[in-house]
């Protein structure tokens, strides 16, 4: 009899994506739908139990033929409840239940995961985390984001809210946080927060760059332009993006010192700018590392992109 296969849902803001892996992890089918936050977002649980028996009888499959259901969500998880509350991007106010309404829509089992958390698992099992126990995944997106694995399991902390390395104080007299505190690492290492450093660096500088030029002209810039800028040696950009390199750098050291993780690795659209970043921020984490650190975690460029949430979501099933 062959294994046994796994579905992994990732639900966000805007999308909901879906893919059928073996248990191996390998995807085999995929797809995504649009989600449907109209209604305090209450389209979305159904909508989802929908799409998969659609597909399942599409590809003649049967709930027996799967393990189970792994789903990625954003807002704050009650795992012993299985319930999600707080997701305000779904516009969900008021607790939801998807343990219980996607396992009776569809009869297989549902296990779930903080989306960020999801991200961490999937680069981890599938991508750059080489399916190490002990990894630490910070994502630079519209936010900062993260998911720390130890010893093979989420590191989930008190109430849930471990791993929040985009609310690690980097600079205590810096930018206000939508979190309400100063300085978080999201104020200067999300793309929001790179256009923020570059527009307050920009304000004082007078020397000669094509990114000052730009943002004097009153043009929209973005985090892909700081990096690009920057690569072409333009003086503020270079300012910039060495700012931010230094501050994800000290904060990814302190993380490592805590927790000594065999890999630290960056995703999101920001890790666009690729090696280039990678070097800046490895530098700063080097000078800040205790020496057993640094010759044993290694700072890594995520390798999965949007499918770490389908491929983690699904390894949730594998842990269970
Ligand atoms: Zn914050």
């Amino acid at each position: 009899m062959t294994e046994k296969k796994l579905i992994g849902v990732d639900l966000g803001g805007t999308t909901i994506k879906f893919a059928i892996l073996t248990a191996d992890g390998e995807i085999q089918q995929k797809w995504s739908i649009e989600t449907n936050v109209l209604a305090d977002g209450q389209m979305i649980i159904p909508d989802i139990i929908d799409s998969i028996n659609h597909h399942l009888k599409m590809y003649e499959m049967t709930a027996d033929q799967f393990s189970g259901i792994g789903l990625g969500s954003p807002g704050t998880i009650n795992f012993k409840e299985g319930t999600i509350k707080g997701a305000y991007n779904l516009n969900w106010t008021n607790s939801v239940y998807p343990v219980r309404d996607i396992e009776k829509g569809t009869g297989i089992p549902v296990t779930i995961e903080n989306d960020a958390n999801v991200a961490a698992l999937g680069e981890r099992w599938k991508g750059a985390g080489n399916n190490a126990d002990d990894v630490v995944f910070v994502t630079l997106g519209t936010g900062v984001g993260g998911g720390i694995i130890a010893n093979g399991n989420i590191l989930h902390g008190a109430s849930g809210a471990a791993g929040e390395i985009g609310h690690v104080t980097v600079d205590p007299n810096g930018f206000l946080c939508t979190c309400g505190k100063r300085g978080c690492l999201e104020t200067i290492a999300s793309a929001t927060g790179i256009v923020h450093v570059a527009r307050d660096r920009a304000s004082e500088y007078a020397g000669d760059s094509e990114l000052k030029a730009m943002l004097d002209d009153g043009q929209d810039i973005s985090a892909k332009d700081v990096f690009d800028l920057a690569k072409k040696n333009d003086d503020l950009a270079s300012i910039v993006a060495d700012y931010v390199c230094a501050s994800l750098g000290f904060a990814l050291a302190n993380v490592a010192n805590s927790l000594n993780p065999k890999y630290v690795v960056i995703g999101g659209g920001v890790s666009a700018a690729g090696e280039f970043l990678l070097d800046k921020v490895n530098e700063t984490m080097r000078i800040n590392e205790f020496a057993t650190i640094k010759d044993s975690t290694e700072l890594r460029l995520a390798s999965l992109g949007n499918g770490a949430g389908v491929i983690g979501a699904a390894s949730l099933i594998k842990m269970k």
